[in-house]
């Protein structure tokens, strides 16, 4: 894979017709080092943000050695890549087939639930040929908890409710050999009251159903940093998630994980793309809702952007305007309101570097209308933001939390 200093280098040597991601695996080591140093338990990389098999090889070799797979596609992938892997299976509704699979072929113990009739499914499909339950089987219970506080709701489609969950834990609890509960705040929480909140209900369960509890998983939602979004530092998530755990009635040894998407694959990509017409305010993009900017069109996420001139060439000094973007494809809802921020002159034929777009952007990249090329190169320059550059200057009040 060629590697450039920046984005900059990428455009003076490629002058690229396609869209160029940049992958900074620097970034991404920085990000899982801080989370297996600093999270107060075992971290997850959940593989659904971006299942990229060279940043799969940069977490591991960071040292997070436990993967979040939600599909039979993704336990084969991260098994393939790094066998030695822990292996976790927290989607609550697999086939059987897939559980069956997962559990004899590829080792792997750790199943999330959120309903008798899956529990029954995990405990019938890892049974050995003589009909004999599995005794090594982790099980946690996903529990419904509220998405109030994040960009991105996960509240509706899984999790039981407190008010159904005594019979589930009971009996998940009466098969399983390592019992837990776990829960998703929703992705990008804004609040480290998100985690508190939602362990005030994990408590209000294991209290009603008087149950020994060996894992409390807090899931994903740790934020990155994004034009609009600046969080509180991670350590006062970590800080306000430890304080939570040792306050709920579970035993000594139990452990606390944590299964952290966006925070650490967000700034291993930014995208190269270039500008083909330029409409008044408009720019038409050679990549969109149907590529790496998914979330941009279809959830308004605002991605840092700037505009990129070849090494050499002075850059723009027109002051910055509001444009929105168009995708390539024929379609109308192919479009990205942002305001995105450029200078004021630029026009067909100039580049823009769209920056964090490692969590849920690379992986989304589909072929349709024939525009799903992308060039791929590595980069050794900063990411344009970072939560683990230790520079951000920010002041807190309370619970409220800004930057300087
Ligand atoms: C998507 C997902 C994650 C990761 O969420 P982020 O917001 O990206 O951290 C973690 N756990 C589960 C079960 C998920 O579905």
């Amino acid at each position: 894979m060629h590697h450039f200093p920046d984005a900059k280098a990428v455009v003076g040597a490629l002058s690229p017709d396609e869209p160029v991601i940049l992958d900074r695996p620097h970034a991404a080591s920085r990000a899982a080092r801080f989370f297996v140093e600093k999270f107060p338990g075992k971290s997850l990389y959940a593989v659904k943000a971006n299942p990229s098999p060279d940043l799969l090889r940069v977490l591991w070799e960071a040292g997070v050695t436990h993967y979040d797979v939600a599909s039979i596609a993704e336990v084969r992938l991260v098994r393939s890549i790094l066998p030695e892997a822990t292996l976790c299976f927290m989607h609550p509704v697999k086939t059987p087939r897939a559980i069956a699979e997962a559990y004899h072929e590829h080792g792997v113990k750790v199943f999330s639930l959120d309903c008798q009739e899956e529990l029954e499914k995990v405990v019938t499909a890892t049974r050995d040929d003589d009909g004999n339950d599995a005794a090594d089987l982790a099980l946690l219970v996903r529990l419904r908890v509220s998405s109030e506080h994040a960009e991105l709701s996960l509240a509706s489609k899984f999790g039981v409710d407190l008010a159904d969950a005594t019979g589930l834990l009971q009996s998940t609890r009466q098969v399983a050999d390592t019992f837990g509960i776990c829960f998703h705040v929703g992705s990008q929480a804004m609040t480290p009251f998100a985690y508190v909140q939602a362990m005030e209900r994990v408590r209000a369960a294991i209290v009603a159903a008087s149950v020994t509890v060996d894992v409390i998983d807090v899931g994903g939602g740790f934020p990155s940093v994004y034009p609009g979004m600046e969080p509180p530092p991670l350590e006062d998530y970590f800080g306000a998630i430890h304080n939570a755990n040792e306050s709920l009635p579970i035993s000594y040894s139990s452990e606390l994980w944590c299964e952290p998407g966006r925070a650490l694959s967000a700034e291993y990509n930014s995208l190269i793309v270039r500008v083909e017409r330029r409409r008044g305010t408009e720019l038409f993009i050679n990549d969109g809702a149907y590529g790496a900017l998914f979330d941009a069109a279809h959830v308004g996420w605002r991605f840092p952007v700037r505009k990129v001139t070849a090494e050499g060439m002075a850059d723009s000094a027109s002051p910055l305007a509001e444009f929105a973007f168009y995708g390539p494809t024929c379609d109308d809802a192919d479009y990205m309101a942002g305001p995105f921020l450029l200078p004021e002159d630029i026009g067909a034929g100039d580049f823009i570097e769209i920056g964090m777009i490692g969590a849920y952007g690379a992986t989304m990249k589909t072929g349709f209308n024939g525009f799903g090329g992308a060039t791929v190169v590595t980069a050794e320059d900063e990411p344009m933001a970072s939560l683990y550059r230790g520079d951000r200057d920010i002041v807190r009040r309370d619970n409220v939390v800004s930057l300087r």
